[in-house]
């Protein structure tokens, strides 16, 4: 054990992570990234098959988006918003509402996903009282959905293992079936489209009777990622936002994780023409650099905030690092790479590499549904692949592969029964082919292991 990873272990308490487990096994230290790779400080190398958490895009280590920081770092770090003006967080508004849907058209700043989450949330709330309707006070979520970790976030949030235990702290929502067709249990629902049908009718159904109660609904847009990359029937996005339209209801769209390319578009809701009443951007935001949040907005929910500091209209919310001038600047050269790289328009040849690979994992054995949408993919075990028999919680058998992973250089990491892969957009196919091909290697390795009936144990402690 290296002194870092001893250090570690006496002084650190790790994010979704059973410290007993993590303190009883070998753990990796990572020292430098360069493009796509990561480095311990062994100096071995991985693939980084999560994107550091889902949050980079241009690659470790981008030298533009290291001069933008390194420039703004010799000018100044931080500087508040709370009263004053910095150019990098005007210079990005300027750009995020340039990129974003139409109709979209302020940037309430904050810190990270939760934060932005939380602002949006608070904001659909007063601006009901604003405009005369304060009994509009309920939130719409679907069920498994994730939308961070601070209480208003979790409030409105629905995966049971994460939020269960804090039921008693949480404000009440309506929530609405997942919209996810490979889970779904409905009697007489046989095709997707039958699905989509009967999610937008119990949504139509419950608004038509309930509207003048309700605040928002807020969903994560074609993809439910935290949830083990649920996917979202086609047209779903769309129905939902017309009927938010047609019953008054505002549409707040979390693409903390499907922003910024996920999707194969640069916001997942181009990809149906949506254009919701909010927006929440975290992670990609800083292209993996730095922590930021933001919270986007129509003129109509933020004019409904104008008037006198008297009215006390204002939105008294903030952070002390909101709009922190090196994040922004990372934000901005993110962007700038985007245009000047063509990033969206070279993604379909990455996308149909992870498509043939999904093609061949759902010929596996234990593969239930190994599942895509652009350059998000998850691969879903299942114990019994046709009566949909989970591995999970009994034994954590995606857990097990994403530690045999390690071994060949990949670094994935699993929800439950759902390995993740996401990849850095700036991935070339021939490396994502390569990660691909040792994510298979790491899976037919554990699964000949059960096969064997091996004494097989997985105690991952990032696995639940
Ligand atoms: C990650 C995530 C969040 C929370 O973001 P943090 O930066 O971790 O607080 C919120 N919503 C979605 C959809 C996410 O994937």
């Amino acid at each position: 054990m290296n002194q870092w990873e001893a250090m570690d272990k006496e002084y650190v308490w790790h994010p979704f992570t059973q410290m007993q487990g993590w303190n009883e096994n070998k753990q990796l230290v990572i020292d430098r990234g360069e493009g796509v790779m990561l480095y311990d400080t062994e100096g071995k190398a991985y693939y980084d098959g999560i994107s550091s958490l889902w949050v980079n895009i241009h690659g470790h280590r981008r030298r533009e988006i290291d001069e933008a920081v390194k420039k703004q770092l010799d000018k100044i770090a931080h500087s508040t918003l709370l009263g004053l003006i910095n150019k990098p967080s005007a210079e990005l508004a300027q750009k995020l509402i340039e990129v974003t849907p139409d109709g979209l058209n302020k940037v309430f700043y904050s810190d990270d996903g939760s934060t932005a989450v939380e602002a949006a949330v608070k904001i659909a709330f007063q601006y009901w009282q604003h405009k005369g309707r304060p009994e509009k006070q309920q939130f719409i979520n679907l069920g498994d959905s994730y939308h961070g970790d601070t209480v208003g976030a979790v409030s409105v949030g629905n995966i049971d293992v994460f939020h269960k235990v804090y039921k008693p702290l949480l404000f009440n929502t309506k929530k609405m079936t997942c919209p996810s067709f490979y889970h779904s249990k409905i009697a007489g629902v046989d095709t997707e489209a039958d699905f989509l049908d009967f999610l937008l009718s119990e949504l139509e159904e419950y608004l038509k009777a309930n509207s003048g109660k309700v605040a928002a609904m807020i969903i994560e847009p074609l993809v439910q990622a935290a949830a083990g990359m649920l996917m979202q029937p086609k047209g779903y996005i769309k129905g939902v936002r017309e009927l938010t339209r047609k019953y008054d209801v505002l549409l707040i769209v979390d693409e903390v994780a499907t922003g910024f390319g996920r999707t194969g578009k640069l916001f997942a809701c181009e990809n149906e023409g949506v254009c919701p009443d909010m927006m929440c951007l975290s992670k990609g935001i800083t292209a993996g650099y730095m922590a930021l949040g933001a919270t986007m907005t129509t003129d109509e929910i933020y004019n409904a905030f104008l008037g006198e500091a008297s009215d006390y209209k204002t939105f008294y919310h903030g952070h002390s690092y909101t709009g922190n001038p090196l994040a922004c600047a990372a934000g901005v050269a993110g962007l700038e790479i985007f245009e000047k790289e063509s990033v969206i328009e070279n993604l379909p040849p990455k996308m149909a590499v992870i498509a043939e690979h999904m093609q061949t994992m759902n010929s596996m054995k234990y593969v239930g549904n190994a599942r895509q949408c652009g350059m998000l993919a998850g691969i879903e075990l299942m114990r019994d692949k046709e009566l949909k028999i989970p591995f999970a919680p009994a034994l954590l058998m995606a857990g097990g592969i994403c530690q045999t992973a390690r071994k060949y250089g990949l670094i994935v990491r699993n929800i439950g029964d759902v390995i993740i892969f996401m990849p850095p957009l700036a991935s070339t196919a021939q490396q994502i082919e390569t990660m691909l091909a040792l994510l298979e290697q790491a899976m037919q390795e554990v699964f000949e292991k059960i096969d064997q009936h091996s004494d097989v144990k997985f105690s991952d402690p990032c696995a639940f």
